[in-house]
């Protein structure tokens, strides 16, 4: 059966390329019907997810499918990697390896281990190809646009009459 993923050479991310869902997250569907396809890979990789555990999506990119972007942790552990602060804290990857070193944080300000991802040795692309998230590309384009500005053609119109 197919697998419809393209590899990412920065981070190793299993891109998804099949159907996505209205969340738009990767689903595979096979007899029974749709299933997450994170966990499905995972699952075939690693069996069942174990009871009262949650797993960590690393990279944070929700087309990856990749089972090593994905570590099993309590629900507590997961909320407290929802923020960067604590992420970027982490110390060492799900197999032991030294995460200051060997780290390289996503755009989506996810966390993955180059040795495990098989990137270890590719550099970033060149700043002109830089990813850009999309929450941070809205966030850079508001001054652009100028957006709604209620201070702005809000004065009172000028009488001329008023000159004495
Ligand atoms: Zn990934
Ligand atoms: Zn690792």
């Amino acid at each position: 059966m197919s697998w419809p993923i393209e590899r990412d050479p920065w981070f190793g991310c299993h891109l998804w390329q099949g159907s996505v869902n209205s969340n738009g997250y990767p689903t595979h569907f096979d007899k029974v019907g749709p299933h997450q396809a994170y966990l499905v890979a995972w699952e075939r990789a690693n069996g069942p997810v174990p009871d009262y555990k949650e797993l960590d999506h690393l990279c944070r990119r929700r087309l990856c499918v990749n089972p090593i972007h994905f570590e099993v942790v309590s629900r507590a552990e997961n909320q407290r990697r929802k923020f960067w602060a604590y992420r970027s804290g982490l110390k060492k990857c799900q197999k032991g390896h030294d995460l200051h070193v060997h780290g390289r944080r996503t755009p989506e300000a996810g966390l993955i281990c180059r040795i495990c991802s098989g990137v270890w040795d590719k550099p970033m692309p060149e700043p002109e190809l830089e990813y850009v998230s999309a929450e941070d590309q809205r966030i850079r384009r508001l001054p652009a646009d100028g957006g709604d500005d209620p201070g702005g053609n809000q004065s009172p119109p000028q009488d001329p009459a008023s000159e004495e």
